[in-house]
């Protein structure tokens, strides 16, 4: 299928040795997994937009000062990243109750939370991502302090930033995951935002409708994941599309307010 060296193959992409040593490209499969892949299928397009979602996300992150493994797009499919050393935790940020959060404490999903919850989880298939705490992150030297302390600064700021880029478009970011990498620099590491951005590892919520425009809509069997996946690309204004369906069209606000 590719010319390339294949370096891994995960549920929902593909990482391929990059042009330069430190590069690796990463390729967006329309595959779907849920529930530690006990559940397979695919959403046609997926892989086309989450790297046109996710590429979006990481250069707006980048442009904040987080920095990320994204150097830059290179097809409908592919993008050129930094090679890192992953951080085998998976971090879950959320704002709303829902999913194993809602299920685990019985808790109504769609219930506001008082403060941001910042859990993470084990990243072992075999063992299905059970939750840990940073005592057993330091217990069995997963992370550093030091990247711990990193790890929550980032997760903080990119919720804060998401949820307002979301919060523009009429979504609301109930929660969302991402993952880290390590780039060693002579012999000091450091911690970088990796992985993807994109409807597969986020809950979004319309927010006037709370229809879900995410991957619940494949866990859940609602079908229209496709549709989901670019409606959240549209109010990005990622899609091609008229004036008439932009998100913030400054030319007729001001004629609506007479300017
Ligand atoms: O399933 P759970 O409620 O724990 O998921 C919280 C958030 O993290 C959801 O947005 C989900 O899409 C994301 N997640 C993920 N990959 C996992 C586990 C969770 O993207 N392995």
């Amino acid at each position: 299928m590719s010319r390339r060296r294949q370096i891994y193959e995960g549920k929902a992409k593909i990482l391929y040795e990059g042009p330069e040593p430190g590069t690796l490209i990463q390729y967006f499969k329309d595959d779907a997994t849920a529930f530690n892949a006990q559940k397979r299928g695919t959403i046609a397009g997926k892989g086309v937009l989450n790297n046109r979602i996710s590429e979006h996300i990481f250069t707006l992150l980048g442009q904040i000062g987080i920095p990320t493994h994204f150097i830059r797009r290179l097809n409908m499919r592919e993008q050129l990243i930094r090679q890192v050393e992953i951080i085998p935790i998976e971090v879950l940020v959320r704002n709303v109750a829902a999913g194993t959060l809602a299920t685990r404490l019985g808790i109504e999903e769609g219930t506001q939370l008082p403060r941001t919850i910042i859990e993470y989880t084990y990243k072992d298939d075999a063992l299905g991502d059970p939750m840990v705490s940073e005592e057993h992150i330091a217990c069995f030297g997963w992370a550093s302090q030091e990247e711990m302390n990193d790890i929550a600064d980032m997760a903080v700021r990119v919720n804060d930033f998401l949820c307002g880029l979301f919060a523009a478009t009429g979504i609301r970011l109930v929660d969302f995951k991402l993952e880290f990498g390590r780039i060693w620099e002579n012999d000091f590491a450091r911690t970088i935002l990796a992985d993807e951005i994109s409807p597969d590892g986020c809950r979004l919520w319309d927010m006037t409708t709370n229809e879900k425009l995410d991957k619940d809509r494949f866990r859940r069997d609602l079908g229209g994941e496709a549709e989901a996946y670019q409606e959240v690309a549209r109010r990005l204004g990622l899609l091609p599309e008229g004036e008439a369906n932009m998100v913030l069209d400054m030319a007729s606000h001001r004629k609506k307010r007479g300017k």
